[in-house]
């Protein structure tokens, strides 16, 4: 999971905060070994006599976060470890629930002995592992977290991401927003600089420091002047009328992430092209996810001339997608693929001249503009389920509102 950068340090805080015996350290920054130095101001004159005077310091906490592509042994090296203690450590079972993102907190001897290691798992454990004897111990408990409802409200001046850095909104929100008005809005393509956002998200702490976002609650979205609005419940998003958020076909075949959502704000000669051109062009780097739109099986998985490495997905009803220049593809034709799945990589393979993503929407076999074309609406929420749901719904589009309107307050 990917937390912005306020919640990261956030949250090595809170993770030093977490352990008793170091809880004397809580308060100062995390990487805290001059902290028990005394005052320097004599330093300069009498630093021969001085270093030989006070003791180094025989314990000291060190947080690091674990991140991918680090080697057990490297990342142990990295939190001041010494060598016969990481091969031993390297071996101890506790250590495999570590997944990247995680932040370790070690304390220390000066001597690269661990005393104590803790990190919060994925499944909300905190596991404390100590020496014993040659070898470690491990304690895991429940790490008791205590979940607060958090909004926040935000401008587009360059990128999605760009504004929810800017509020300080997870990125797992930002991707939970993007994912939940992906049947509403191409965040590759549609967005304009004052589109406007709210969210209404869960947010877990840890010895009241935030650790870990959890779930978008509600969110608004203000898109060229257009207003979407989602509700959560049960297992999907509704707008406040209990219309299902979840489309038939998606906007984007791009996935959204921090490394495609940099070309969002550029735009592209969609109308002035469509004509000879029958699809639509994503420029994005070599490499960037491309998922099937909707629910399908796979016609073609292929060469073919001047589209390169093609897929052909066919859809319920009359619906064909096409996604062309793929630089990799990642389904066989025959296959069924659900509507988000990865189906292929972005390239430049056969007519392209950059990398990018050519993208057709066909109706009964006609290239068909997909910004123009009526797509089928999805399940509404069942009559009997739309008491509970306004029930739920009611004060949480309240809350969007009174965020709305202060924000907008805010940019008048
Ligand atoms: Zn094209």
């Amino acid at each position: 999971m990917l937390l912005s950068g306020t919640l990261r340090r956030s949250l090595a805080i809170a993770t030093l905060g977490a352990s008793g015996a170091m809880a004397a350290f809580a308060t100062i920054a995390p990487r805290n070994e001059t902290a028990v130095v005394p005052p320097t101001s004599t330093v300069v004159e009498a630093l021969a006599l001085q270093a030989r005077e006070v003791p180094a310091p025989s314990q000291y906490v060190q947080i690091e976060q674990f991140q991918r592509g680090d080697t057990l042994a490297g990342f142990l090296g990295r939190l001041g470890l010494e060598e016969s203690a990481i091969s031993r450590l390297a071996r101890a079972p506790a250590l495999r629930a570590l997944r990247p993102g995680a932040y370790v907190q070690a304390d220390v001897s000066s001597d690269g002995t661990p005393k104590t290691l803790s990190f919060l798992t994925g499944r909300d454990t905190l596991v404390k592992i100590v020496p014993q004897g040659e070898g470690f111990r491990a304690l895991e408990e429940q790490a008791s977290l205590e979940t607060r409802v958090t909004m926040k409200a935000s401008v587009i001046r360059s990128s999605l991401f760009a504004a929810t850095d800017e509020a300080g909104i997870p990125d797992a929100i930002a991707m939970q927003l993007a994912d939940v008005f992906g049947g509403d809005i191409d965040f590759h393509r549609d967005l304009r600089k004052g589109d406007r956002f709210t969210v209404v998200y869960e947010l877990h702490h840890l010895g009241g420091r935030p650790v870990r976002a959890g779930r978008l609650l509600a969110a608004e979205f203000v898109n060229q002047g257009k207003t979407v609005r989602a509700v959560h419940f049960g297992s999907g998003y509704y707008a406040p009328d209990g219309k299902n958020l979840r489309k038939a076909f998606l906007r984007s075949p791009l996935e959204f992430s921090r490394v495609s959502s940099g070309f969002g704000m550029r735009r592209h000669p969609i109308q002035s092209t469509w004509r000879t051109h029958q699809g639509v062009d994503y420029a994005a780097a070599t490499g960037t996810r491309v998922r099937a739109v909707g629910d399908a099986v796979v016609e073609f998985a292929g060469a073919k001339g001047g589209y390169g490495n093609v897929v052909i997905l066919r859809h319920n009803g009359q619906y064909s997608t096409v996604y062309a220049h793929l630089s990799r593809i990642a389904v066989r034709r025959g296959a069924r693929v659900a509507q988000s799945d990865a189906i292929g990589y972005v390239g430049q393979t056969g007519w392209a001249t950059g990398p990018h993503l050519h993208y057709e929407f066909r109706v009964a076999g006609a290239a068909r503009n997909p910004l123009a074309v009526a797509l089928p609406a999805a399940t509404p929420l069942p009559e009997q389920q739309l008491g509970a749901f306004r029930t739920q719904a009611e004060p949480l589009v309240a809350r969007l509102e009174l965020l709305a309107n202060a924000n907008l307050a805010l940019l008048d």
